[in-house]
This record gives C-alpha cells, sequence and structure tokens, in this order.
C-alpha cells in the first residue's frame, strides 16, 4: 500500500468495526442498513460468496459474487479478514478494504454469521459484536414462513440452525449486545444509539 493511502488527511482514531449477526428471517439486513443510512462515515463491508446470485442481489453491492477457484485463492492469499461455511456455500470478510477504512475512521459494518463473528473477536477484540434476536421462537418460525421463499423442509431447516445459532451466541464471549427485534423502527434506532454510545458520539 502507498503512503498516501496510510495518511489520508481524514484518518482519525474513531473508526469502529460493528459486527451484526442473527438468524435468517429476524431482519437484520433491515436493522443493518438503517444503521448504515443514520450514522453518518459508515460503510457496509461487501462479502464475497460462492453462493449463487439471486434477481434481489446486485453484485458489488450485496456481494461480490466469485467462483470456488476465485474463493480458494482468496483464502490462500491471506486476503480474508474470516470467512465460513453458511448453508453450504463460502462466505468471507475482505481484509485490506476493511483495514482501510478504519483507518479513515470509518464505522464498518459486517452483516456476518456467528463463526464468523467468532474469527472477527479473536483478531480484533475491539470491535462491537450485535445479535439481533426474535421476539420469540414462534415468531422467527412464523416470519420465515411468511417470507413464502422456501419449502416447509428448507424452513424447519433454516429454523432449526436459527436455533443452535442463538444457543452458540448466547453461550460465548463473542457479542457485547443482544437486540431483541420486536418492532424494526425500536431495534433500529436501539442499534444507533448503542453505536454512537460506543464511539463516544
Ligand atoms: P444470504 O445468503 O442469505 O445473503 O446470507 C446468509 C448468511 O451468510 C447470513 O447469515 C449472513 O450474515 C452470512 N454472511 C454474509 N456475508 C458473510 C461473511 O462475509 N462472512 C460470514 N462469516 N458470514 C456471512
Amino acid at each position: 500500500m502507498s503512503d498516501h493511502a496510510r495518511t489520508l488527511p481524514t484518518d482519525t482514531a474513531n473508526g469502529l468495526l460493528l459486527i451484526i449477526s442473527g438468524p435468517s428471517g429476524v431482519g437484520k439486513t433491515t436493522i443493518t442498513r438503517g444503521v448504515e443510512r443514520s450514522i453518518a462515515g459508515s460503510v457496509f463491508s461487501v462479502s464475497a460468496t460462492t453462493r449463487a446470485k439471486t434477481d434481489a442481489d446486485v453484485e458489488g453491492v450485496d456481494y461480490h459474487f466469485v467462483t470456488d477457484a476465485e474463493f480458494d485463492r482468496l483464502v490462500a492469499d491471506d486476503e480474508l479478514l474470516e470467512w465460513a461455511n453458511v448453508f453450504g456455500k463460502r462466505y468471507g470478510t475482505p481484509s485490506g478494504w476493511v483495514g482501510e477504512q478504519l483507518r479513515r475512521g470509518r464505522l464498518v459494518i459486517l452483516e456476518i454469521d456467528v463463526e464468523g463473528a467468532r474469527q472477527v473477536k479473536a483478531k480484533m477484540p475491539g470491535a462491537f459484536g450485535v445479535f439481533i434476536l426474535p421476539p420469540s421462537e414462534e415468531v422467527l418460525l412464523q416470519r420465515l414462513r411468511d417470507r413464502k421463499r422456501e419449502s416447509e423442509a428448507a424452513i424447519q431447516k433454516r429454523f432449526a440452525e436459527a436455533k443452535r445459532e442463538i444457543a452458540t451466541a448466547r453461550s460465548g464471549g463473542i457479542y457485547d449486545l443482544f437486540i431483541t427485534n420486536d418492532d424494526l423502527h425500536r431495534a433500529t434506532a436501539e442499534a444507533v444509539a448503542a453505536v454512537r454510545s460506543r464511539r463516544g458520539a
């Protein structure tokens, strides 16, 4: 990296890495994007993934869609801050980009799973981990069904995985804050307030 990139005029000590996790169907993407909109200078980290792009995805905005061989290269060249297998596909966070944004004093938002969050916390203990919980298991199951995206068997698989993820998240030192998404607006406001307080703003 050039000296110029290392000493940008916008460099501040205010950079913060924010991890947001939660089971599928819990509303974490909406909360993540809400935090990004509400906090000036925040940036969303676009992960690399080997999963297939859907019509709802925009390349370079939601993900960088890569082949298995490209993902292998990212791992071999140590270009990922963390990576994990989620539902049989690989997802990873670009370390160079994240480091650069942190040096610029940005709030860098990672929307990643529990395994990825564990790896990030081990490398960067100063990262702020937030886990989004459903109001209850019944509500989560209902929300997964309401999305009408999948078969009942696939929904039950996601539901079982969600319960496992919540148990892992609760058991271990990864997350600083648990937010129950009983209402999207309220939950987003709680996340924004917690981040502002953590940054001392
Ligand atoms: P989806 O395929 O539905 O967009 O995402 C599936 C899961 O992958 C979500 O739980 C999301 O948090 C997780 N995920 C997305 N990007 C990353 C990443 O870079 N690293 C890890 N560990 N998980 C990710």
